[in-house]
């Protein structure tokens, strides 16, 4: 049993971007006869947008993506984070932290996503020092997968990201640990997703063996870039995709995923490219690249 999801951020409408996203790991889910979830990933409430996940799924419906069950909200699901928390504090595998961004900053070394947590507060608090975040222990050790696009994708996560946050000082539940959660409390077999989250999934694959959870198939998609080579994004002034040209973005979406769609399919009825678009599906011909730019397209409107 195949099981995908789509899991955008409700931070503004959707994009060119997330719809990439969304045609990808849709189209598997369908060749593969399974079902894909939809989960609105809103934890970081200071940057979820007002009306954002409802227009999201207007969009995601305007442009005939039909999802499995119901809709999960991770902002609703607090209760499944600190569970998962809780257990790996009874196993002494997560530590409480007390130190600030300075004091990190300080004295940390430079890894793949920035400084590297220099382990101030593995062996316990220093004194004087309060709880602030929880951080789970990195091995050194190499954490490796298969990427079904992107190829053998290997980290060592203590010596290339470091003992990472779970629960963060300002007590929101890590975006790792939600997601972890998540994928096996929702039985998610295969995911599919931008390649933004290719450095994220070994930290992920931990968390997974910590907590006794199955492993999970991966394949990540070139991310979207603008003419500049900056991912698509509300603060890079993506364009909002137009509901009344589903049919021109979806064509330009399988295009950029190298799936050669004829070109009189552009004018085509959304069904009709629906239909084109299940039998011609090819995760192989996607570009084996981790970014590429969107060409200059008139029809974006
Ligand atoms: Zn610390």
């Amino acid at each position: 049993m195949y099981r995908g999801r789509f899991a955008p951020s409700p931070t503004g409408p959707l994009h060119f971007g997330s719809l990439v996203a969304a045609v990808a790991s849709y189209l598997e889910a369908k060749i593969h006869h399974g079902e894909w979830l939809l989960r609105i990933e809103d934890l970081d409430q200071p940057r979820t947008m007002p009306g954002a996940a409802e227009s999201i799924l207007r969009t995601l419906e305007a442009w005939g993506f039909e999802w499995d069950g119901p809709v999960v909200y991770q902002s609703r699901r607090q209760d499944l984070y600190a569970a998962a928390l809780s257990g790996l504090q009874e196993s002494g595998l997560v530590y409480a932290c007390g130190c600030t961004r300075k004091e990190i900053a300080d004295s940390a070394i430079h890894g793949i996503e920035g400084a590297i947590y220099p382990g101030t507060c593995r062996n316990g608090l220093p004194s004087g020092k309060s709880a602030r975040a929880w951080r789970v222990r990195t091995e050194n050790r190499i954490i490796g997968f298969d990427d079904a696009i992107q190829g053998y994708i290997a980290q060592n996560l203590e010596l290339d990201i470091g003992d990472f946050v779970l629960k963060r000082a300002d007590g929101l539940y890590a975006y790792q640990l939600a997601v972890v959660v998540d994928d096996a409390e929702q039985g998610i077999t295969d995911i599919v997703r931008g390649a933004d989250l290719l450095d994220s999934t070994p930290r992920q694959i931990y968390l997974q063996s910590l907590m006794g959870f199955p492993a999970i198939r991966y394949a990540h998609i070139p991310i979207v870039t603008n003419q500049q080579g900056e991912k698509l994004s509300k603060q890079t002034l993506a364009k909002t995709l137009d509901d009344r040209y589903p049919q021109t973005q979806l064509w330009l979406a399988l295009d950029y995923l190298g799936q050669s769609p004829p070109a009189e399919l552009m004018n085509a009825s959304i069904g009709t490219l629906w239909q084109w678009m299940l039998t011609h599906w090819k995760l192989e011909n996607i570009p084996h690249i981790r970014h590429a730019k969107i060409q200059p397209e008139p029809s974006l409107s």
